[in-house]
């Protein structure tokens, strides 16, 4: 792994106790070193996960020309441009049952959607505007040829790259790889990802709070963001404050994950004694992120594992991974595909008190208005320990680092949360 320091002295204007964040985003993301191993499974178990292997397709679908609609095949040269043209039936072709003979001239065949087109014709006539007179199918003009037919490879081609290595595969990827009759794929491994939350005032669920004392909730966030990124999670609980076990927590977690997240100790009063350890055991920057909530995060390696040491307060810790451990931990599971969060406007219901210099993250519901427009109002207090806000929100309002105050009706960025967080 590149030395980081060396990595971050080379960017322009890099200022750890102001960096902005897309920098911070940009350090991250060129950081991380893809995972590259690959696993088979079955098409089913491959939802969400991230192709491992181009896939060419070795077929044509559909495999041949076919109906795209009920009505009747004909030769194209046959019709008649200003009037109606009569033609014979001479049998049928239905979709998985083919028409075996030549269709020749002022002859048709009865066709439904998905019936390979009989030989001898180009075009299809839809039911709807053929007249059944006795023996003859009218035609009447205005037919254009080759229409309401689908082309053999018009899906995919022989020979053409269907998929590339590093998209992640949707239900849609799932069908396209079927279609071409592929029963297992390559997959990239997941990354493996150990967590644990550090504070002595921390308790776990089911034990009696004393006083002083809360309950580690972000232990159960990262677990579920992780969860909705498909990491392997290795879940470590919580750590106490001192050196001893703070070392031997990130040793283990290091060794068993190819990266680490830990919430809490970086704020100012707890930073020097997470540096001193952090110093010893690999090469952790320490930044304060011209950002609001989530100032202050460590990141860095520890050995081979990257490391994300996210504030502890809960709002913090939820917006410093959708903003930042997302984008890492999507690189490093191989992911080649767009997968930056879509920015949106919308107007701002309220009006927003904001300093330029920081970016902010305000909770939002993004929801219309009675007159059928899309409008942004945040999710009532937005302290960075008020965890409502973020269970109220389905998106964050992104107020830019240069931006200032937003009156009421001003156009906002909005960042629809995508089901991670
Ligand atoms: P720290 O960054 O460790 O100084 O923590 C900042 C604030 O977040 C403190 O009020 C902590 O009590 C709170 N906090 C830290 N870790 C957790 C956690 N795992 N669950 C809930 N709150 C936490
Ligand atoms: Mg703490």
């Amino acid at each position: 792994m590149r030395s980081l320091e060396t990595f971050v002295s080379c960017l322009d204007d890099y200022d750890p106790n102001a960096l902005a964040v897309d920098k911070a985003r940009e350090i991250v993301r060129s950081y991380v070193t893809p995972i590259t191993v690959n696993e088979k499974v079955p098409v089913r178990a491959a939802l969400g996960r991230v192709l491992g292997t181009d896939i060419i397709s070795t077929v044509n679908v559909p495999a041949h020309d076919n109906s795209a609609m009920d009505g009747w095949a004909v030769r194209g040269d046959d019709l008649d441009p200003s009037g109606d043209t009569r033609l014979r039936e001479i049998g049928s072709s239905f979709a998985g049952r083919t028409f075996a003979g030549q269709v020749g001239r002022g002859e048709c065949v009865r066709v439904m959607t998905g019936a390979v087109m009989p030989a001898g014709t180009d075009t299809v006539v839809i039911q709807e505007v053929v007249r059944v007179d006795g023996d003859a199918v009218v035609v009447p003009a205005g037919q254009a040829r080759g229409q309401n037919m689908r082309f053999a490879g018009e899906d995919l081609a022989a020979g053409k790259p269907v998929l590339r290595a590093g998209q992640c595969l949707r239900p849609a990827e799932l069908g396209l790889i079927a279609s071409l009759g592929i029963a297992e794929i390559a997959v990239r491994r997941p990354p493996r990802v150990a967590f644990f939350s550090t504070g002595d005032e921390l308790a776990s669920i089911g034990q009696v709070l004393r006083e002083g004392e809360v309950y580690d909730s972000n232990r159960y966030t990262i677990h579920g963001m992780l969860a909705r990124l498909g990491c392997d999670i290795i879940d470590m609980g919580v750590v106490r404050d001192d050196r001893q076990s703070l070392a031997q927590a990130l040793r283990e977690a290091s060794a068993a994950g190819d990266a680490v997240v830990t919430s809490g100790g970086v704020s100012v009063g707890e930073a020097d004694f997470t540096r001193e350890v952090l110093s010893d055991l690999g090469e952790v920057l320490f930044w304060k992120i011209a950002m609001r909530p989530g100032r202050p995060m460590a990141f860095g390696r520890i050995g081979s594992a990257y490391f994300f040491g996210l504030p502890g307060n809960p709002v913090a810790v939820m917006v410093t991974f959708y903003q930042f451990v997302r984008d890492a931990l999507l690189a490093l599971s191989g992911r080649t595909d767009a997968f930056e969060l879509p920015l949106v406007q919308a107007r701002s219901v309220n009006a927003l008190r904001k300093k330029p210099g920081r970016t902010e993250f305000q909770r939002g519901t993004l929801a219309k208005n009675e007159r059928g427009e899309w409008c942004v109002r945040v999710t009532g207090t937005q302290g960075s320990g008020v965890l409502r806000s973020m269970s109220e929100a389905n998106c964050f309002i992104v107020l830019e680092h240069d931006r200032g105050n937003v009156e009421a009706g001003d156009y906002v960025s909005v960042q629809v949360m995508d089901g991670v967080v």
